[in-house]
């Protein structure tokens, strides 16, 4: 089955609102209809809501880059998944290694989040990833597996639909640095094997496998023409309209290619 691929920027903490609607004007100019290819920008919570009204009527979709496994209480500071829907933000990323580093995430309340986010009707970019001393002492497909059946325990096979794996090795995000397209390949392979015994072929082969760490124009097409990746999750690079718009034109060569 031919998954269409997907590109979805991850802005982290950078933009305030003027300079999200700059970037997203000037990406809906090239791709605002774009077909063959799935587009998202992933602005900070205070940027949601300009980006989803910028967006509306076209296909570029808006992801948030957390949110919060229950829907009301005292959870000061917290947003929940509900809220983002109500808002019209399509995607939300969950368990990226920023949150499971720095905000101590663990494979456990990424799960609560998993669950409660494709409950509340958003798509979800599920991210996990080694560290270098991981696949150093060559626990790559070890980690990643746990970080997969920990972080989709009580995940359906029909809430695959609305999941996005994302492979982002850590010691390539924000590094410059990152993985072959062979070593990508080898744990995309491996994470699709993984959803086949979790789930069977057909969630395993519909389900989309994005790469993350440090892509860039000039290594996407090569990552993206590999078997098992079906785009991208893009940080540094998804910060500018010339260095985001040939990502996603190299995810859209891959689709035809
Ligand atoms: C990310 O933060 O998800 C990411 C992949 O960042 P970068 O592209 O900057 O490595």
């Amino acid at each position: 089955m031919a998954r269409i691929p997907f590109v979805a920027g991850n802005w982290k903490l950078h933009y305030d609102r003027q300079a999200t609607r700059n970037l997203v004007n000037l990406l809906l100019a090239e791709v605002g209809h774009a077909s063959r290819v799935d587009v998202a920008v992933g602005p900070t919570f205070t940027s949601l809501q300009t980006a989803v009204e910028l967006v509306r009527g076209s296909s570029i979709r808006v992801a948030a880059q957390n949110c919060y496994c229950e829907d009301k209480g005292a959870f000061t500071g917290e947003v929940s998944p509900s809220m983002l829907v109500e808002l019209g933000v399509h995607d939300v990323i969950l368990g990226h290694s920023e949150r499971r580093a720095v905000f101590h995430e663990d494979d456990a309340l990424i799960n609560r989040k998993v669950k409660a986010a494709l409950a509340a009707g958003l798509g979800v970019i599920f991210c996990v990833g080694e560290t270098l001393q991981e696949r150093e002492a060559n626990r790559t497909l070890q980690v990643v597996g746990q970080q997969v059946k920990q972080g989709l325990a009580g995940v359906t096979g029909s809430d695959m639909r609305a999941l996005t794996v994302a492979y982002e090795p850590v010691w390539a995000i924000g590094t410059g640095k990152t993985a072959t397209p062979a070593q990508a390949q080898e744990v995309h392979a491996a994470v699709r094997g993984l959803l086949g015994e979790l789930y069977g072929g057909a969630v395993a082969e519909a389900t989309r496998i994005l790469y993350g760490g440090s892509i860039k124009a000039d290594n996407a097409a090569e990552l993206f023409g590999q078997a098992d990746i079906d785009g991208g999750l893009v940080g540094g690079a998804s910060l500018k309209a010339d260095s985001f718009l040939p990502i996603v034109r190299a995810a859209r060569g891959a689709s035809v290619g």
